[in-house]
């Protein structure tokens, strides 16, 4: 095994009582903003044209970049990804269940919830953050009529698997495809998938507007249909022709998506740098295993997450949260625990109503590391020096939790 440096051995973990090793707490998912000259220029364009929101130059700006970087007809810029979500299965007529993974961010589930949909949770395959295309099959019954695939930290579920069964069974096919703008599926971009894919522009997502979403698709009817939803139920000719929502999306968040999207190659590229410093750096700690990306040429990289099991380790994925914490270290753990255990899908102590023993053992076990470009190789040596220092002194960590 590779020794850590020696000062990483011999110094005094700060959940012990030492200085912690960042004096300035390093997080995940640090927004990644780009070029502050063009942003500032394109926001004195917004306040002098005095159009602020409602389609102007920008928004439709932000969704031709969009359309092009996914290789889709339509992308419509929405104020947030749950509420496009939200939208895109009222405009599909979704009813009754809908398929989607408990190992996911709460979003997914309330947005069909608000849809007046049923959230119905499958299991993901075993050590893999990704929906068992198995399970759904399994959980169809005569009221099902969607499946809601999630592309979790930017890695696509089994899309051919999944529109399979959609096929088969005369289900709607959509994506949640928060984390993954940017990546591709055998060599496809993300967001030509199913009948939409929906992508997140939130603060703390990959390319970022503040708040903001897109819902891509290739279907133009549906797109027409969620233009209206999206404005009050009003279609382009100015005809009220729908029940309709308010999900514009304003022309500061589009400024602010455009300039990071000018700065997607220089994010994704340190994102890669740094997949491939955590990687050589972990590598030989028995116990840690890297489930994210797992092909970052795919990937936008935006998630650096390890398995920690405890048994090889020596300490569960909470308390080496607790201790990286302590360093000023914010792991984070996505996703823990699974929606299936989480209100209002759960009963009051957490209890879930579906045995998801996958999801289980996966959001026992995972964090996520910080990364992205506020984050370099020298503070990723020290983050694996420490998880590396954490294993040799397991036993003295895991007593003082006790204490
Ligand atoms: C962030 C996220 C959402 C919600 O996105 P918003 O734009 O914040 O509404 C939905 N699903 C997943 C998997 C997410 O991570």
């Amino acid at each position: 095994m590779n020794a850590p440096a020696a000062t990483a051995i011999e110094r005094r973990l700060a959940i012990s009582g030492g200085e912690p090793v960042f004096v300035e707490p390093l997080h995940v998912g640090r927004p990644n903003v780009g070029d502050r000259a063009r942003l500032h220029r394109r926001l004195d364009g917004v306040l002098d044209r005095g159009w602020l929101t409602n389609h102007g130059p920008c928004e439709r700006e932000f969704e031709a970049r969009l359309a092009e970087h996914s290789g889709v007809r339509h992308c419509l810029a929405v104020a947030n990804a749950t509420l496009g979500l939200q939208m895109t299965m009222m405009a599909l007529g979704v009813r009754g269940e809908v398929l989607m993974p408990a190992f996911t961010f709460i979003a997914t589930p309330h947005a069909a919830r608000l849809a007046g949909l049923t959230p119905v949770f499958c299991d993901v395959l075993p050590g893999c953050p990704q929906v068992d295309p198995a399970d759904v099959a399994r959980k169809i019954t005569p009221r099902t009529s969607a499946i809601l695939g999630v592309h979790v930290y930017g890695q696509c579920c089994d899309v051919d698997a999944l529109a399979a069964i959609a096929r088969e069974h005369d289900l709607g096919l959509i994506f949640d495809a928060a984390h993954a703008f940017g990546c591709s599926y055998g060599g496809r971009a993300v967001g030509g998938f199913g009948e939409a894919e929906v992508f997140s522009f939130h603060a703390t997502k990959f390319a970022n507007a503040f708040e903001g979403g897109a819902i891509a698709t290739n279907n133009d009817a549906l797109a027409d249909r969620l233009r209206a939803l999206r404005d009050f139920g009003i279609e382009a000719s100015g005809r009220n022709v729908c029940l309709g929502m308010n999900a514009k999306l304003s022309e500061i968040h589009a400024a602010m998506g455009l300039t990071s999207l000018e700065a997607m190659d220089e994010i994704i590229a340190a994102n890669r740098r740094n997949a491939q410093a955590y990687r050589e750096d972990l590598a030989d700690v028995p116990g840690i295993e890297l489930i994210a990306p797992v092909d970052p040429q795919q990937q936008n990289a935006q998630y650096v997450v390890i398995r920690v099991r405890e048994e090889e380790f020596g300490l569960s994925a909470d308390t080496l949260q607790r201790v990286l914490r302590a360093e000023n270290i914010l792991a984070r753990r996505y996703f823990s625990p699974g929606c299936h255990r989480l209100a209002p899908y759960a009963g009051d102590d957490g209890t879930a109503a579906t045995p998801l023993p996958n999801t289980e053992t996966l959001s026992r076990d995972v964090l996520a590391l910080p990364t992205g470009t506020a984050v370099g190789s020298k503070q990723i040596d020290a983050i694996a020096s420490l998880i590396h220092a954490s294993r040799q002194r397991a036993s003295q960590i895991n007593m003082r939790g006790e204490e």
